[in-house]
């Protein structure tokens, strides 16, 4: 069985913590373990600061942009690998596995962009220059630097590969220095993707150290200058968030947590038109891919009351076409979620929402394996708008007139959906939502290709208040802000243009 070792300070260590051993959640086999033993994370952190920091700051935007393409042009040349890693070890189908592993690419080759449009600079103009007083003199110019600190990213069992990739791009742009820390239980992607980078070289030393198996006291070890992107439920968030070390040294945290994601199919949508099936398709492929795993995914519908019933049973038509099996045959469309703990809580999430469900149960058909159906709740109580359930399962619900309401109750959100050609209800709806959330996703047929709004695309934030977490990361360069400190120069001002170029 592979041995997971740790990417600290510059080579392979035995990880810290309990040894832990992953599976195949289809099949439950073995695929590998993590090692036990102490690793010194403060030695690690102080690696990654003193050596991988300066590296990597000594590179402009567009340096730093090529070592992302390099990075890109590495995954995909071991693609096939990876994918059929992703299927093993995450349960994927093969089309969940290319969402996970084309997306990591399609990122990291985006902020490759950005950093050749930035060109030869190494820190950020932050707006025009200020006349201060009255002589000219006396100037202002903010600019932004990378920290001096290390970038820490705990990520979610359910994106190895684009979870990596969507934070380890913006830091190592930003001129931070990178230390990953993936999901144990599917950690196998985000492994050899180490592995892949440390054999080709590709980033200069101490850019990008990987730490599998348990945190420890990773969190605490954190000071002024760190910043930790964390992916994750809202408990751990919050645990995090009130680290000792946390509050003391102000260290910068970015929370992407739950979500409660609504779907809203305006009263204008009649059944079988493009736009009522679109509405369909998004919900059914965000009920499924990644078995509905995915922090973005729909959970409640929310149609107007005379189709209820319609939308009902055309949904149930459509559940019952999918597939549910090991991923590793060709013909399954969904596979089982990622480890036995993760079905038990979507089991017991079910029955916390109430209500009857409509389509699927959450009774075990298969001797091996983390299987659940789909699942369509109808009638469901309160909890609906309160605990995410972490699986295939979404809940119908109607609304009578002005369906912002009940979306807003999702207290904070990813990403709600709006399904009509109705511009006075969207333009309402729009502003309504609008500031519970990091998104707000326009369906529309005729945008050919369309992702849904389950896919978190680069050149946009991704985030949310409240329940999402408060934080937001991507959106472009907007994103570099989270690792570099904005700050302000004041005084003469041909000293300051020398200073800045
Ligand atoms: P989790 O149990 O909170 O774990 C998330 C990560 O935190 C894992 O890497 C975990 O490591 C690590 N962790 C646990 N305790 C820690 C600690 N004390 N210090 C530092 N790291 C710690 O969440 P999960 O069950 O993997 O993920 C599912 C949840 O993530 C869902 O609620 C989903 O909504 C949310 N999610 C949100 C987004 C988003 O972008 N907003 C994306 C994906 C998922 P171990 O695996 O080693 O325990």
């Amino acid at each position: 069985m592979k041995e997971l070792k740790s990417f600290l300070g510059g080579r392979w260590v035995a990880g810290g913590g309990t040894p832990h051993t992953l599976l195949n959640p289809a099949t439950e086999e073995p695929l590998a373990r993590t090692t036990a033993g102490a690793a010194d994370l403060g030695a690690a952190l102080a690696f990654a600061r003193d050596v991988g920091g300066p590296a990597l700051r000594a590179l402009s935007f567009a340096e730093r942009g090529a070592l992302l393409k390099s990075i890109a042009g590495a995954l995909q040349s071991s693609r096939d690998e990876l994918l059929e890693l992703a299927i093993a070890n995450g349960g994927n189908t093969r089309s969940d596995a290319k969402f996970d592993v084309d997306g990591a690419i399609g990122t990291l080759l985006e902020y490759s962009e950005i950093g050749n449009a930035l060109g030869s600079r190494k820190f950020l103009l932050d707006g025009e220059g200020i006349q201060l007083g009255r002589s000219a003199r006396f100037h202002g110019q903010h600019i932004a630097v990378p920290r001096h600190g290390v970038a820490v990213h705990v990520n979610a069992f359910n994106f190895p590969a684009w979870g990596f990739a969507e934070k380890a791009a913006v830091a190592l742009l930003a001129g931070v220095p990178v230390l990953s820390k993936p999901a144990t239980s599917s950690a196998m992607v985000a492994h050899r993707i180490m592995e892949i980078l440390a054999e080709k070289k590709i980033l200069p030393e101490g850019a990008l150290s990987l730490l599998v198996g348990s945190p420890g006291e990773l969190v605490s070890l954190l000071g002024a200058q760190d910043v930790l992107a964390f992916t994750g439920s809202g408990d751990t968030g919050a645990r995090i968030r009130s680290a000792r070390n946390v509050i003391e040294f102000s260290v910068r945290i970015n929370v992407e947590a739950d979500s409660l994601n609504a779907a809203v199919l305006g009263a204008d949508v009649e059944p079988r038109s493009d736009m009522y099936e679109l509405f369909l398709k998004d919900v059914v492929r965000d009920m499924t891919q990644k078995a509905g795993q995915k922090c973005t995914a729909i959970r409640r519908i929310l149609v107007p009351k005379d189709v209820i019933d319609e939308v009902k049973s055309d949904l149930i038509e459509l559940l019952a076409t999918v597939k549910v099996g090991n991923p590793a045959d060709e013909d399954v469309r969904m596979g089982p979620l990622a480890t036995a703990s993760q079905l038990a809580d979507a089991c017991e999430g079910v029955t916390r929402l109430g209500g009857r469900l409509a389509f699927g149960s959450t009774e075990r058909n298969s001797e091996k394996g983390f299987f659940m159906s789909p699942v369509l709740v109808e009638s469901p109580g309160d909890a609906v708008h309160e605990h995410e359930v972490f699986g295939p399962v979404a809940s119908l619900l109607p609304y009578d007139e002005n369906p912002a309401s009940l979306v807003v109750r999702g207290n904070g959100g990813l990403v709600s959906s709006i399904y009509s050609e109705d511009q006075a209800f969207i333009e309402q709806l729009v502003m309504d939502i609008a500031p519970h959330h990091g998104r707000v996703f326009l369906g529309h047929p005729k945008i050919e290709l369309s992702p849904g709004p389950g896919t978190v695309l680069p050149q946009l934030v991704h985030g949310g208040p409240g329940r999402a977490g408060g934080g937001e990361e991507l959106g472009g360069p907007r994103g570099l802000a989270f690792y570099m400190q904005r700050v302000a120069l004041e005084g003469s001002r041909p000293v300051i243009q020398k200073l800045i170029g």
